[in-house]
């Protein structure tokens, strides 16, 4: 273990420090599911709710005035990690309500029947069914990119499909079950030649300090707080100024109203248009504080040892007889996904949470994947930058008595 991981493990993030979860030992390898939030976001939150809660925009007295600001300090911190304009950031729910928001626009503002719009095969459900519902909504055509064996993205099958002149396309940067990290700059490249937006789910790919993810060329980017070490209930949606002039807004509320006009009202110009009602501010709060800890911990060490211990994990899973790891992409960050026959995805994650891993079963909201794949779920392990390659050792060598236990059962039964 590195000496600055074992100063944040033990200082920061005490459930992984303790590490049981009702006095049975656990090792939490579900990071791609959520992160645990080290204690300086905790205190970000309590100390907004114990000093500083008041709503924002809407008050003169200085309470109001000060959670406005802090408001504005998590949107300008947030513009600055994927420098970009704090002009293009906006607060969402998480990404699926980023997803979900940007979809409604634009089947408000931009489809029409015949329209083609593409999304992957690896798209999470999140950035599948809120554009196969607009394009339901408007009569327009939803496509999938294909996936190659090896987990990569089909690219000459894009270039095919983006000869039909898609409006959008919607693409991972990173999948949330095989890990790939798709090329980026090339797809976006690609799609703009072709006339085509492009929907980035960042959802997997924040903490991998990716270039591509700095200045994004994209349209549209989203991610969620809670897989960045932020709370739950927190999201962010990026679009292009551009973008943000021209979508309609498609929450109708308080905050996002320049004037009254009955039948038609005018609406805020920026990013206000999209944010109606009452955010979470405690979310912000806590959402900027886990952007700064990610940056005073170096986002660039984070991401080299996050990469380093998933190499790590294939190196061990790949010596263990009759384990198959889900594809063999050029890049993998994140995740890493596999099966163990004869025993089904549910039961190994049963068997490992008995010897003290935490990590997940099923189809992780990628079902388009998992039928591609001709499987009905995978198990994921996706560690974090406070676990260690002595807990992956470990995790290793449970996996391998519990496959040397499921062969000997299949033995027995078949014998
Ligand atoms: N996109 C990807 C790639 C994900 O992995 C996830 C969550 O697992 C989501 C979107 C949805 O995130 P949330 O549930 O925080 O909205």
């Amino acid at each position: 273990m590195d000496d600055w991981q074992n100063v944040i493990r033990k200082r920061d993030f005490p459930m992984i420090a303790r590490g049981n979860c009702r006095g049975k030992s656990t090792v939490y390898l579900d990071n791609a599911a959520t992160t645990q939030c080290p204690r300086p976001v905790l205190w970000a939150m309590e100390d907004y709710w114990s000093l500083r809660h008041a709503n924002v925009h809407r008050g003169v007295y200085c309470l109001s005035a000060r959670a406005t600001e802090a408001l504005e300090e998590t949107r300008q911190l947030t513009a600055d990690f994927l420098r970009v304009s704090r002009d293009e950031i906006v607060f969402t729910s998480g990404a699926t309500d980023s997803a979900n928001m940007l979809a409604e626009a634009f089947a408000l503002g931009e489809l029409k029947r015949g329209d083609l719009v593409l999304a992957t095969e690896m798209e999470h459900n999140s950035n599948l069914l809120p554009w196969l519902e607009a394009c339901r909504r408007t009569g327009a055509v939803l496509e999938l990119v294909k996936i190659r064996e090896d987990g990569e993205l089909d690219m000459e099958d894009l270039y095919r499909r983006l000869e039909k002149k898609p409006r959008l396309l919607a693409v991972t940067a990173v999948s949330n079950v095989l890990g790939t990290v798709n090329p980026l700059s090339q797809i976006v490249s690609s799609a703009h030649s072709a006339g085509a937006a492009v929907a980035v789910d960042a959802a997997q790919a924040m903490r991998c300090d990716l270039p591509e993810l700095k200045s994004p060329d994209c349209d549209f980017l989203f991610f969620s707080g809670h897989k960045l070490m932020g709370p739950t209930g927190i999201g962010v949606l990026y679009a292009k100024a551009e973008w943000i002039d021209r979508l309609p807004p498609v929450r109708y509320g308080g905050g996002m109203l320049r004037e009254l006009r009955i039948p038609e009202p005018e609406y805020e110009s920026g990013v206000g248009k999209f944010e109606a009602g009452t955010l979470n501010l405690s979310g912000i709060a806590g959402l900027g504080a886990a952007l700064e800890y990610l940056q005073v911990v170096g986002r660039r060490r984070i991401a080299a040892y996050e990469r380093e211990l998933l190499r790590h994990a294939e190196e061990r899973l790949s010596s263990i007889d009759g384990l198959r790891i889900l594809g063999a992409p050029k890049r993998r960050s994140g995740v890493l996904s596999f099966l163990l026959p004869p025993l089904q995805a549910y039961d190994a994650a049963v068997l490992l949470d008995k010897k003290g891993f935490a990590l997940r079963s099923g189809r992780h909201c990628a079902d388009a994947l998992h039928a591609r794949l001709g499987i009905s779920g995978s198990v994921r392990l996706s560690p974090a930058f406070y676990n260690t390659g002595e807990e992956l050792d470990r995790f290793g060598d449970a996996l391998e008595q519990i496959a040397a236990l499921s062969r000997t059962v299949g033995a027995g039964k078949h014998g």
